[in-house]
């Protein structure tokens, strides 16, 4: 029986192993898929941090991936009804098991809240078979939702990686419209991939306040038109900004994604009256902070919302969208760093300090 070579996380802050696994059984209707590239993003950092709840050590990494189907054993079914046959080039929607009966996903239709969720590479553990995308293969279990890649060039599919189901959500949540000036918070790739989005909707004007300045240049390579670097300007530096660039009124629409609770106020405060912001990047807890509900939302008449994780929906439009030359131009802007197996805690170190941009694993290094 052939062996998989797969990326380890034993404990949170211990170093990855590189491993060696048996090739798994197949249950009936699963898969094996043989992996090109899967990512490293910041949920991957604060796997490593110990910073998530529900986290089964160890587990290999990876949620987001793209491959090959090279074994199928029974039948494995397209959104539109078509089989997938061995060779097929795929991706999967990394959220498993959403449950479509609970109270969450059928009365309060908030699939992403659903308890019974499970996400390959975060919450499923070695226990659970190779389920992360830092191996040569990975193990779809049965009903896990396969999207083909028919056209969509594999690099390009991962510029936009993981951020573009989530950007392509918070876009949504915050109700981007045509005119807008929309101002990110952040500079990773979910405030990238937004900052193409809020183009692509209509925003007339798109700001963006991040760090450091390669991520800027990267900010303003696909849209921003206007960049702030928040390393070198302090928090009424920044307001007095995001003012002169909206004649004093403050943006139209705010998305925060940057992780840390102090943005949240920001966001509220450098939006204007009647403004919409909405609130991506608080993944993980970073405690609280505190705002003055009279001054900063109340007297403001601020929708502000919460975005929590993506569905299929975001997903499978991510694909159509990157199988478009010509709509996923701006993400070909985002430099890729491959890493091999071996070079998972380079990547680690490289997406945690900002160096690089968007680090991917290839199994094949
Ligand atoms: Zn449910
Ligand atoms: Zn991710």
């Amino acid at each position: 029986m052939s062996k998989i070579l797969a990326a380890l996380m034993p404990t949170p802050l211990a170093a990855i192993e590189v491993r060696e696994f048996p090739e798994p059984e197949l249950e009936p209707n699963s898969a094996l898929m043989e992996i090109d590239l899967s990512e490293v993003c910041g949920t991957d950092v604060h796997l490593h941090r110990g910073r998530l709840a529900g986290v089964p050590y160890p587990l290999i990494p990876g949620h987001v991936s793209v491959g090959r189907l090279s074994k199928i054993r029974g039948r494995l079914l397209d959104i539109e009804g078509k089989p997938f046959f061995e060779g097929d080039r795929v991706t999967f929607l990394d959220v498993h098991k959403t449950c479509n009966a609970c109270w969450h996903c059928l009365v309060a239709k908030a699939t992403t809240r659903c308890p019974h969720r499970k996400v390959y590479g975060i919450t499923y553990g070695l226990q659970d078979g190779i389920s992360g995308g830092w191996a040569q293969k990975l193990y779809l279990k049965p009903e896990t939702r396969c999207l083909r890649l028919d056209g969509v060039e594999a690099e390009r599919f991962m510029a936009g990686g993981c951020s573009l189901p989530t950007a392509l959500h918070a876009t949504s949540r915050a109700g981007v419209s045509l005119g807008d000036t929309v101002l990110v918070l952040g500079s990773g790739p979910v405030a990238l991939s937004t900052i193409i989005l809020a183009r692509m909707l209509g925003a007339f004007r798109v700001l963006c306040i991040g760090a450091p300045e390669h991520r800027l240049k990267a900010a303003a390579e696909v849209g921003a038109s206007a960049t702030l670097n928040i390393e070198t300007h302090t928090e009424e530096e920044r307001g007095q900004w995001v003012l002169e660039q909206t004649n004093g009124r403050g943006a139209d629409v705010t998305i925060e994604a940057t992780g840390a609770p102090v943005a949240v106020v920001q966001a509220m405060r450098f939006t204007r009256d009647a403004g919409r912001v909405c609130i991506v990047g608080q993944y993980t807890d970073h405690g609280e902070v505190a705002f003055n509900p009279h001054l900063d939302l109340n007297q403001k008449h601020l929708d502000v919302r919460g975005c929590w994780g993506s569905d299929f929906s975001h997903f499978y439009l991510g694909v159509q969208l990157m199988a478009d030359p010509l709509r996923s131009q701006p993400w070909s802007h985002l430099k890729l760093e491959r890493y091999g197996l071996n070079q998972a805690n380079a990547a680690l170190r490289d997406v945690a300090s900002g160096k690089a941009i968007k680090a991917l694993i290839d199994p094949q290094l």
